[in-house]
């Protein structure tokens, strides 16, 4: 398959870009779409400056509302697009997908679809929407990979690959994300706000002893050593892998966790209480109506901007535990990314970076047929060793840490 449309034009699709333009070789020509024709020029004009592209083939810009299944479809075919990397808003799943159902196109994206009006949803939530077209998929042999960012995405990976190599039976799955970098701002969120928020204000669920579980944000707390950062204390969170991960694994245990700062946690709270994270309108004395969240996403920061002053490192993986040839073993397979280093290679932020980078690679999988299953798959579903295999050579580097060692892992060269 050959030829990629990109959908959306924020932090990761700017990585996204710069990553298909390194690949063009393999993924032939690219065309980049969203609602703001300026911002899709913007990160072209980005890659031409870091000369990222491989190969003199298209890049170019297109306005896009994506809720337009239509409008999508033509854009697919105009662009003779055989891939479809999805990077808008989670609202557009749902339409995105159909677009490609119905034109042939393989679908990848790195966030569960998500209703606007519900901010809470039952678990799993890929139950709700994407799991509703596996069969449409199926008979229409499109290939959709769902949630192929980080986390969602490589986590998912990680925790297939320990699963198949590293143990006889898992009890546990711990997805830990740290991101230990400093951007130097008051308050700022690493990506849209809304999406972000979002993320905080739900049910945090859990999977334990094969059952949901419902809990609060920041109800939970952990402390973790891990590589890079020592010890880091995390909270429990809610995340789109656990949804998925779930169903498709057999462990009876998996959480995320994520690390938050304690200033983080009190601006949030702040935030919260006095009802400006809410989505609801509310009247303003002179008679305007305003959504709270809304107002705070406009004085926030913008995501994309904190990239050239961002330092540290994020440290992202999971902390497996389960028994191997009758004895306990703990396993953690992670990655390591640098702000500033991403900032230098491709002028993004490592959370964009580190989401970026593993759609690219699905994509490649995809156009080389090695992903090219011709139906709908969570990551955890596929093949794992390919596609750690191609993020070591593409910037996202795997490393695990058992009871051998610490070093890079390398799945096609690696002893079971
Ligand atoms: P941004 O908010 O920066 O960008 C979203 C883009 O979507 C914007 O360019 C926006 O366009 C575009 N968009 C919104 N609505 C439409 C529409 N109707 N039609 C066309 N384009 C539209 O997001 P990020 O780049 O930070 O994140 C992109 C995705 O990646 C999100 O789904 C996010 O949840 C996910 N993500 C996943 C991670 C992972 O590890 N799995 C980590 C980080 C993010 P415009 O500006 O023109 O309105």
């Amino acid at each position: 398959k050959r030829n990629v449309l990109i959908i959306g034009a924020g932090g990761v699709a700017h990585v996204v870009a710069h990553k298909c333009a390194q690949n063009n070789a393999v993924l032939g020509d690219i065309h980049i779409a969203s609602r703001t024709l300026s911002k899709c020029q913007a990160i072209i004009d980005s890659v031409h400056e870091k000369g990222s592209l491989q190969q003199d083939r298209h890049l170019q810009a297109h306005a896009l509302d994506a809720m337009d299944i239509d409008a999508t479809k033509f854009l697919i075919r105009a662009t003779h697009s055989q891939i479809v990397i999805n990077v808008g808003s989670p609202f557009l799943n749902m339409s995105v997908l159909a677009a490609c159902i119905e034109t042939g196109a393989a679908y990848l994206d790195t966030a569960i679809h998500e209703d606007p009006a519900k901010v809470c949803e039952t678990p799993p939530w890929y139950a709700n929407y994407e799991w509703k077209r596996r069969d449409a998929c199926k008979d229409a042999r499109v290939t959709a990979v769902l949630g192929v960012g980080f986390d969602p995405g490589v986590v998912n990976a990680y925790a297939r690959y320990a699963l198949d190599n590293c143990f006889d039976s898992v009890d546990s799955i711990d997805i830990i994300d740290i991101n230990a970098g400093s951007h130097g701002r008051y308050f700022a969120t690493n990506f849209d706000p809304e999406i972000n928020f979002r993320e905080f204000t739900s049910t945090v669920w859990s999977w334990e002893n094969n059952a949901w579980k419902s809990n609060a944000m920041f109800e939970h707390r952990q402390d973790w050593d891990m590589p890079v950062t020592g010890k880091v204390t995390t909270y429990l969170t809610g995340h789109d892998e656990l949804h998925s991960m779930s169903q498709n694994l057999g462990v009876p245990n998996i959480r995320f966790w994520m690390s938050f700062g304690e200033h983080y946690i009190n601006v949030f709270n702040v935030l919260k209480n006095l009802g400006l994270l809410s989505e609801q309108p509310v009247r303003t004395a002179r008679g305007q109506e305003v959504v709270p969240l809304e107002v705070v996403k406009a004085v926030l920061p913008d995501p994309a901007s904190l990239a050239p002053a961002y330092t540290g490192k994020t440290v992202i993986g999971d902390l497996i535990k389960g028994i191997k040839g009758g004895r306990t073993q703990e396993v953690l397979v992670y990655n390591v990314c640098d702000h500033r280093a991403c900032y230098e290679e491709v002028g993004s932020q490592a959370i964009s970076y580190t989401a970026g980078v593993p759609a690219v690679a699905a994509a490649m999988l995809i156009a080389n047929g090695t992903w090219d299953i011709g139906e709908m798959a969570n990551v955890e579903e596929l093949d794992p060793a390919p596609f750690i295999a191609l993020m070591n050579r593409m910037g996202l580097v795997t490393r695990i840490r058992d009871a051998q060692g610490d070093r890079v892992l390398d799945p096609q060269q690696e002893a079971p």
